[in-house]
């Protein structure tokens, strides 16, 4: 769980934002860029400490990259990001994960963070509001759309990548992209036939290493890579052999046992046995989905209506596209910004902006309301009703502007206030206009929503040269 200081999280990040996107690679990052060229607020998270993150350890060179030759992708990755972190659209929170994620139909996703408390910090505006926080403390970000954009993650079959008694020697393909330039020349096998493997075995035997290439099937890599397996015969290569059935790794060394070769034992090992939508945010909208009685998308996903009317959409590797790469990821950002944009827009339309969706106050106002009332001490007071006079202003604070004419049971209704005035000062005789006016503001302010009260009660005949009336005022004004 991420623990971020609140000096880490963005003052300006609203409770609400039109599209939050989890991850932050070239995917997210294209799609942020677009959203906020399109008017729509977005939230961008990211789990690693910085956007684009997962392209750092690609240094060599990208050679096809239409305009840019020569390029790596680290260096790619490094101006995408700068670019995002410059647009004042996009609230870029990085090194953060959500905790949990709620779906309503008509709220859509409210996002809560890990590290909850300091997330409050700097949003004192919703962390203020009644039921901001859920039993946790956790604050949440509310979001009409989602874009998931995590990305790939490499398989780890278990017999063959054991998830306890790591040493740094069995490794997957990020983790062998970010050490094989340092690694000590040795004994590696490498397990896989496609691109990846192929790639990594030529590059490491280049390196001095004995390297040993076992793929269960024959080899998918590009045939030009293949061919290049020839120019290096000291290569061991085990076609379409079973895989090992077991591997141990130890800080000596790790045994790989198959039946085919007995225990080998090598340096090290490296899994490249392909990648699988990254769980983590998945599983979360999952849950979120089930709770609200949603039928929830099976990874990978892709981009369908019946999520896209969900506020549910996904771009890049995360979507199992055909080729994931970064292009790919950057093209499918723009498609999904330009969904997300069309998903929102009949909700744009029909709202006015945000400044204009709530007034700062509204006040019903009873004006001249006369009647008889049982009030006052003098005899002919008490020998019967007497003519008086209530004005009233009953402060229901700010209030969300209606447009649309809609349900009265939506709003307080101006005739209770009035029936309730009049009950009040007739039900039964008091002798202080003082306590009548706090019976008056005690009852109104029972009323749903009511935040203030004025009244004024006037007595019309209590002399023949003059009315007398009472003002008070309670509650916010
Ligand atoms: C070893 C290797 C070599 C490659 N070489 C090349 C190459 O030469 N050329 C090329 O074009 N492509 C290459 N690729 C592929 C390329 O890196 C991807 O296709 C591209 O990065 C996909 O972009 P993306 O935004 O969809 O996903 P990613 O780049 O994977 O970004 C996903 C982001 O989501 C974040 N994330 C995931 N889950 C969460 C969560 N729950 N909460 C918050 N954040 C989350 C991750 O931290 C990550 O930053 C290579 C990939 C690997 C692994």
């Amino acid at each position: 769980m991420s623990q971020n200081s609140p000096d880490r999280l963005p003052a300006s990040l609203p409770a609400l934002v039109d599209a939050a996107i989890v991850g932050g690679g070239p995917a997210g990052c294209s799609a942020a860029s677009w959203l906020t060229q399109l008017g729509l607020s977005v939230a961008l998270i990211e789990r690693a400490p910085r956007l684009c993150d997962s392209l750092r350890p690609l240094e060599y060179r990208q050679d096809w990259l239409l305009g840019a030759p020569g390029e790596s992708l680290a260096e790619l990755g490094e101006r995408y990001a700068a670019h995002v972190a410059a647009q004042s659209g996009v609230h870029a929170l990085t090194d953060q994960t959500i905790h949990h994620l709620d779906w309503q139909a008509e709220q859509g996703w409210t996002l809560y963070f890990d590290g909850g408390p300091a997330f409050a910090v700097n949003a004192p505006d919703a962390a203020d509001a009644p039921g901001a926080r859920d039993a946790a403390g956790l604050r949440p970000l509310r979001a009409r759309a989602l874009l998931l954009a995590t990305g790939l993650t490499p398989r780890h079959p278990a017999p063959l990548y054991p998830a306890s008694d790591r040493h740094g020697r069995v490794l997957d393909a990020v983790e062998l992209t970010a050490v094989r330039d340092r690694l000590p020349p040795g004994k590696v096998l490498l397990l896989g036939g496609g691109d990846n493997a192929v790639e990594n075995a030529l590059y490491l035997a280049g390196r001095g290493h004995a390297v040993t290439l076992w793929s269960r099937s024959e080899w998918r890599a590009q045939s030009h890579l293949v061919q290049q397996l020839d120019s290096l015969p000291g290569l061991r290569r085990r076609p379409a052999q079973a895989l090992p059935t077991a591997v141990t790794a130890s800080a000596e060394g790790v045994i790989v046992t198959s039946k085919a070769h007995g225990e080998e034992a090598f340096d090290h090992v490296a899994v490249l046995l392909g990648y699988e939508p990254e769980p983590s945010a998945w599983l979360k909208v999952a849950d979120a989905l089930q709770r609200a009685g949603v039928t929830a998308p099976s990874q990978p996903f892709r981009d369908e209506p019946r999520f896209g009317v969900l506020g549910l959409f996904v771009a890049g590797d995360a979507s199992g596209r055909q080729h994931p790469c970064v292009q790919t990821a950057l093209g499918d950002g723009v498609v999904a910004a330009k969904q997300i944009e069309a998903f929102l827009r009949p909700l744009r339309e029909s709202q006015p902006p945000p400044a204009l969706r709530r007034n700062n106050r509204q006040v019903i106002h009873i004006n001249g309301l006369r009647f008889g009332a049982n009030l006052g001490v003098l005899d002919f007071e008490r020998e019967g009703p007497q003519p008086i006079q209530v004005d009233a202003e009953v402060n229901l604070g700010a209030q969300t502007i209606v447009s649309r004419d809609a349900d009265i049971g939506h709003v307080l209704d101006y005739r209770r206030v009035r029936a309730i005035i009049i009950d009040e000062c007739t039900a039964e005789h008091t002798d202080l206009l003082e306590a009548l006016l706090g019976k008056l503001s005690v009852r109104l302010m029972k009323l749903p929503g009511v935040v203030g009260v004025r009244i004024k009660v006037t007595k019309l005949e209590i002399f023949p040269d003059c009315q007398v009336a009472i003002s008070a005022e309670c509650g916010t004004w």
